[in-house]
């Protein structure tokens, strides 16, 4: 189809819910993807931090084709191994003792919220309900993942929102402290905030949050739907703070590219759903559970991946830093963990987003002014040395 036709056809029939680049995106290998009309692009962006692996990773090919060929979809109503096999996984690898499998970042928070409401109100009382979430945070489009989120850019239009959320500034333990009461479920909070533009908190936070629930028998929930699976150079954000959380969500690279979510939680909140207190017709299938048994399995053998993680972050935020340092006016401050990389300016990063797809470089603006870039894993110097090359082109024309 012709280019034009494409553009029309897009905005005939699908709702006009994203802001489009002009570019049709139709191959992919590792840091690369090419558009329809041949040219080849750097991607930063991996799918908003989905394509942990890169793009069409050839172990998670393979894993996807096997199952395709053998077994879709069944319902939950049967046993399916994959999704065992990937709970086992993810339990092994984590604080959690059980899952529960979805589609999405914002259904696992949908899921988390309900587990920890269901819990709260059988076992401390039926008022205990309120769930502290942090400011500038972002938890997912949902409704109760949207009333969660401290943004109101997002929630305006879609009032009225979900009784019983409290929003408290991002790492800011007194401020919980100020809020919380006797009818405090659960304090929901990004270990490190994605969305929001990349915030770190500082390294005693999540310790004096994880007393303060224990002091007061609050759930602690963390949403590591941008963090986990290595994304900062642990397999979950949580382990830099020497912390676990009771409830955690996850999505986004945990299958590699496709459509995977999750909630896990400690058994004694686990146990609070039961047959028919929470379901979902396509969470766990035969297919994403393959492709996300293979995403994991890859990421965590030999440590080879959460080590070029952590190696490439490091040279991403010095090259950055270097970058501050020729243009001190345009940048403001560079700071991540891992692959996980913001650098905020002192402007709008829309045009520099778009002056770098031009250059045939993918990255992301959030909160307006802070480019984050949240690549492959797999990321190498070279791809790392290209945007910085590209970058450097981009500031030197800017008035
Ligand atoms: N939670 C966090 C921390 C996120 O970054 C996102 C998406 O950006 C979500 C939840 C929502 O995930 P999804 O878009 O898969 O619903």
């Amino acid at each position: 189809m012709e280019i034009k036709k494409i553009f029309e056809e897009s905005s005939r029939y699908i709702m006009n819910t994203y802001n489009r680049f002009p570019v049709i995106l139709r191959k992919g290998r590792g840091m690369k993807v090419w558009s329809s009309d041949g040219k080849e692009y750097l991607d930063f962006v991996g799918g908003v931090a989905v394509n942990i692996l890169g793009h069409c990773h050839p172990r998670v090919v393979v894993a996807i084709q096997k199952q395709a060929q053998r077994l879709i979809h069944v319902s939950n109503y049967y046993y399916i191994e994959p999704q065992i096999e990937l709970a086992k996984l993810l339990v092994e690898h984590s604080f959690a003792d059980k899952v529960f499998f979805c589609n999405s970042g914002a259904e696992a928070n949908e899921a988390a919220i309900k587990l920890a409401r269901k819990y709260s109100k059988e076992q401390i009382s039926p008022e205990c309900f309120e769930i502290i979430a942090a400011k500038n945070s972002f938890h997912g489009r949902t409704l109760a993942a949207l009333t969660a989120t401290g943004q109101e850019r997002f929630q305006t239009g879609f009032e009225p929102l979900v009784p019983g959320f409290k929003h408290v500034p991002f790492n800011d333990t007194d401020a919980i402290r100020k809020v919380a009461t006797k009818n405090t479920c659960a304090i929901m909070l990004e270990p490190i905030q994605g969305e929001g533009g990349v915030k770190l908190p500082d390294q005693t936070y999540l310790k004096e949050v994880r007393e303060l629930c224990n002091e007061n028998n609050i759930l602690l929930i963390l949403d590591e739907v941008q963090t986990g699976m290595g994304r900062t150079g642990t397999f979950f954000a949580y382990e830099h703070f020497g912390i676990t959380p009771d409830i955690m969500t996850i999505a986004k690279g945990l299958g590699g590219g496709v459509p995977i979510g999750a909630m896990l939680a400690i058994d004694k909140v686990a146990s609070a759903f039961q047959p028919s207190t929470h379901a979902t017709t396509f969470g766990g299938n035969p297919l994403v559970c393959a492709a996300a048994v293979s995403t994991i399995e890859t990421i965590l053998e030999d440590g080879l991946i959460l080590d070029q993680c952590n190696r490439m972050g490091i040279y991403l935020r010095e090259r950055l830093e270097q970058l501050k340092g020729e243009f001190p006016g345009i940048i403001a401050e560079v700071r991540g963990k891992g692959l996980l990389v913001g650098m905020e300016l002192t402007r709008d990063g829309d045009s520099i987003v778009r002056a770098c797809l031009e250059k045939g470089v993918l990255i992301n603006c959030t909160a307006g002014n802070v480019l984050r870039f949240i690549p492959p894993l797999i990321v190498q110097q070279k791809d790392i040395d290209r945007l910085i090359d590209v970058l450097e082109r981009v500031f030197e024309k800017l008035p």
